[in-house]
């Protein structure tokens, strides 16, 4: 055997020239989106076309023409356009941190696996527990993506406070956790993962503004506690997925204070506003949580998935996964901080340091501000235009950068209207000019915008509700 595709496979020529087209073809499709010379957010495809056009690609396709056809097959983040999901348009220096860690594939499931990247999670965990407000006992890491971090951070819960030893004895015991109605979804799926099944995840209305209702806390705690639950944590959202709307973090850190309960921020949309100096009042009472996950690609500018998991006491974020009660540490200053996988569901987990500490680095923490700050007003002068507009009406005034929003006819009812707003979503979605979303609260079917690129302009917003107005009018004429 000649390992003739081995030597291709790792020739670093090959990779020289690869690599700077690809670059030169990136730094091109950035020109024309965020310029908006390209026209389109998304080329649409049904999914059985796109599975063909990749099937008869393998077999027939140019490899030149591979990385182009990808870019165009993929919805396009940095245009303005592009309000859909909350996912970054990245930085694009991080496209670069990412081929550095993907070439060096250092696996960080032990020290020597990642020496650079584990001090660097150090680095950058101290400085996101400083700008939350946490002492110096805190501590936490960098973990793959807000679901797996908000599982882990309940178990972290369930391992303090639960009276009962369920890592080694098992799950013999009632226990819940409160959270609102309107949390992500993937709370109540980690609780259920959990073993605590349907009854153990308990679900507090939202008041009208689609916050928690603290008032109802105490009551729904009694409830819990008399049906013979053992109540372990109370969990915010800062904010919820659908709505954007923050919850009162600082009540509930009182109410969680007061009754023993572990108290989880799920921050992974809008912790980042915390550098933002104009919005961090929406997530007053932070610092009392127990434990708080952020997403570095949602609102901070990062490839997926990058998410930070941060810890009051650091003690608790070295406890959850360790096998003997006995042996759980306690306030030894040995504690193996380098060792990060005795600490995260994975074992190998890829360089996500890289990118925050690069953009620490290169730019400064001022960057986030800037990022969070531009989407939150921009979304204000989006909420301020629709109120405004008697054609369309907001589900609850924005407190992000979501919104969510239908368009309304007077004489129509909301069979027909839910009708319409789905209609109009689809059609946007096929014509791919705009890319929104979107939701349905208690019956009432919204189209939901989530501000995520800080070049969209208010002419954007006009442009993009002119086009929903004509196809709304379309759809009542039939
Ligand atoms: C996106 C989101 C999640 C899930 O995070 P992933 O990183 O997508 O796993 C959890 N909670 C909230 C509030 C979110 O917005």
């Amino acid at each position: 055997m000649d390992k003739q595709l081995l030597k291709a496979a790792y020739s670093h020529e090959d990779f020289r020239e690869n690599g700077h087209q690809l670059v030169d073809i990136l730094a091109e499709h950035l020109n024309k989106t965020l310029n908006r010379t390209s026209s389109k957010v998304i080329n649409w495809e049904v999914p059985g076309e796109e599975y063909k056009f990749w099937n008869n690609f393998l077999l027939h396709g140019k490899p030149s023409e591979l990385n182009n056809e990808i870019i165009k097959r993929s919805i396009h983040l940095h245009h303005p356009h592009y309000m859909g999901h909350q996912i970054s348009p990245v930085a694009p220096m991080t496209g670069l941190t990412s081929m550095l860690n993907a070439v060096l594939n250092n696996g960080m499931g032990v020290y020597e696996m990642g020496m650079a990247p584990t001090a660097m999670e150090r680095v950058v965990v101290e400085q996101l527990c400083e700008e939350i407000g946490y002492n110096k006992k805190s501590n936490g890491f960098l973990t793959s993506g807000g679901t797996l971090a908000n599982l882990t951070a309940l178990l972290s819960a369930r391992k303090k406070i639960a009276s009962k030893d369920i890592w080694e004895k098992g799950n013999s015991h009632k226990m819940a956790i409160i959270v609102s109605e309107e949390a992500h979804y993937c709370i109540d799926r980690a609780a259920r993962i959990m073993g605590l099944g349907e009854k153990g995840i308990v679900k507090i209305p939202v008041d009208k503004n689609f916050a928690l209702n603290t008032e109802l806390l105490e009551e729904v705690y009694k409830k819990t506690s008399n049906e013979g639950f053992e109540v372990i944590a109370l969990v915010g959202s800062a904010p919820s997925t659908a709505t954007g709307i923050y919850d009162n973090l600082d009540g509930m850190g009182n109410f969680a204070l007061d009754k023993g309960l572990w108290f989880h921020i799920d921050a992974a949309h809008g912790g980042g506003a915390i550098y933002s100096s104009k919005y961090k009042s929406l997530l007053k009472g932070m610092h009392k949580a127990d434990s708080i996950v952020m997403d570095g690609h949602k609102m901070m500018m990062m490839p997926s998935i990058t998410t930070a998991l941060l810890y009051k006491d650091g003690i608790d974020s070295h406890n959850t996964f360790r096998q003997k009660a006995d042996y759980l540490l306690q306030e030894s200053k040995e504690e193996d901080w380098y060792n990060l996988a005795k600490r995260t569901f994975e074992c190998t987990k890829y360089m996500m340091s890289l990118h925050w500490f690069t953009l620490l680095k290169i730019y400064g923490k001022d960057l986030f501000d800037e990022f969070v700050t531009t989407l939150y007003d921009l979304a204000q002068k989006f909420g301020k235009i629709l109120e405004n507009d008697p054609c369309f009406e907001l589900a609850v005034k924005p407190m992000s950068n979501i919104l969510c929003f239908r368009f309304v006819e007077k004489d129509l009812d909301l069979p027909t209207l839910n009708k319409i707003n789905s209609g109009i979503r689809q059609k946007l979605l096929e014509e791919g000019e705009f890319y929104i979303v979107q939701t349905k609260i208690k019956g009432t079917s919204y189209l939901r915008a989530t501000i995520m690129n800080p070049f969209t302009t208010e002419e954007h917003f006009l442009d993009l509700l002119k086009k929903i107005k004509a196809r709304g009018t379309l759809m009542i004429d039939k």
